[in-house]
């Protein structure tokens, strides 16, 4: 186990892998290959491994992409942007804002690079990347050639797209990602914390994003997180009506997956079922965002697993309704269960 994840892990945890490169430009590819191959084991790619819990040391080679880059181009309605992803998402987000393109306001300090964002299609108060995504371009691992997958052909749902999957992580390897920003700018304000503030420019959303984010979520650097950590649960109407028969305000939204179903918001949940700010010792969730798993210092994967596991039972305990994770977790072997 020769290569540290500890600079590679926003929780900051102590863990290793079998074998690790950094590439900063596609002619390190052959050799990262060639470690793969020789290894004979899987691999992983990471970012700023913002979005992954590892529960041990990983027995595969880890490829850690820092391809840096980013074009501009436009046509009478739209501006894309292609950015390299290496390149930290928030960069991207301030770049265009200070360039007077708009659209990503809405997704100002989300965690992670340019290369994890369509993965996981980060979302926030009502815009995902996919709104945006025209393409994504990949390393297939399969052909050996550079492709592009268009955003339509992505599978992008609900935090979720074609790359979670582990056939797709096995075979790609994003390299960039280009994004089409319509000129005609159209606010996003629906979600209550933004609709509630008068917000009527680009500028004044992305500042109440950044400052109100800035607020709710540790700083990794400061205390060791992966932003948010579970999914919010998608219900059916009548475990909605169980819940609503003891707790009558429970935050709910129509599913956007099913609208037979509804959403109900994750970190409401924790909170009610009293673990925001809960500390284990080493682990706990954050005082001012319940959905926000953290390490206190010193926590080893075990403490982290088992503070997740805890609060995974408390809200059953109190709603009979299961949290999933939304980050992804990371055995000996590769991509695993809690
Ligand atoms: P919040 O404003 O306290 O709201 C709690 C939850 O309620 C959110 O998760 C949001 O779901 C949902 N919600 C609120 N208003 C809604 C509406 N009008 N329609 C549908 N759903 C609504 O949320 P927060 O925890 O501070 O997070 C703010 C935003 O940042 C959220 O959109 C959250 O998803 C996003 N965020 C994204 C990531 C990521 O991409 N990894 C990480 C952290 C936070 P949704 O989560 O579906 O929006």
């Amino acid at each position: 186990m020769s290569f540290s994840l500890k600079p590679y892990n926003t929780f900051g945890l102590d863990v290793r892998a079998r074998d690790g490169i950094v590439v900063r430009d596609f002619a390190m590819f052959p050799a990262a290959f060639d470690k793969i191959r020789k290894n004979g084991t899987g691999f992983i790619t990471l970012g700023h491994g913002s979005d992954v819990l590892f529960k041990g040391d990983y027995d595969g080679t880890v490829i850690v992409n820092r391809l840096m880059g980013v074009e501009f181009n436009e046509d009478a309605n739209t501006y894309y942007v292609k950015a390299q992803a290496g390149e930290t998402f928030h960069d991207i987000v301030a770049l265009t804002m200070k360039k007077g393109i708009y659209g990503l306001e809405n997704l100002a300090m989300i965690p992670g690079t340019v290369g994890g964002a369509p993965v996981q299609n980060i979302g926030a108060y009502g815009v995902s990347l996919s709104d945006f995504c025209r393409y994504v371009e990949v390393l297939d691992l399969v052909t050996g050639k550079v492709d592009r997958i268009m955003g339509r052909d992505c599978g992008f749902g609900y935090r979720t797209s074609v790359f979670r999957t582990p056939e797709n992580q096995a075979r790609y390897i994003i390299t960039a990602v280009e994004l089409a920003l319509p000129k005609d700018w159209k606010p996003e304000t629906s979600y209550n914390a933004l609709s509630s503030q008068n917000l009527e420019t680009p500028e004044a959303i992305y500042d109440f994003v950044c400052s109100t984010r800035k607020i709710k979520l540790p700083d990794p650097k400061v205390l060791g997180n992966a932003g948010s950590f579970f999914r919010n649960p998608v219900v059916s109407r009548e475990t909605l009506a169980l819940i609503q028969k003891t707790f009558e305000n429970v935050p709910h939204y129509p599913a956007e997956s099913n609208p037979e179903m509804v959403k109900l918001a994750a970190g409401w949940l924790i909170d009610q079922a009293g673990c925001r700010g809960l500390n284990l010792g080493t682990a706990g969730t954050y005082r001012n965002q319940a959905l926000v798993l953290v390490n206190y210092g010193g926590a080893t994967p075990d403490d982290l697993v088992n503070a997740a596991k805890h609060v995974q039972t408390r809200v059953e305990d109190a709603f009979g309704v299961h949290l999933d994770p939304e980050v992804r977790i990371y055995g000996e072997k590769g991509e695993c269960q809690l």
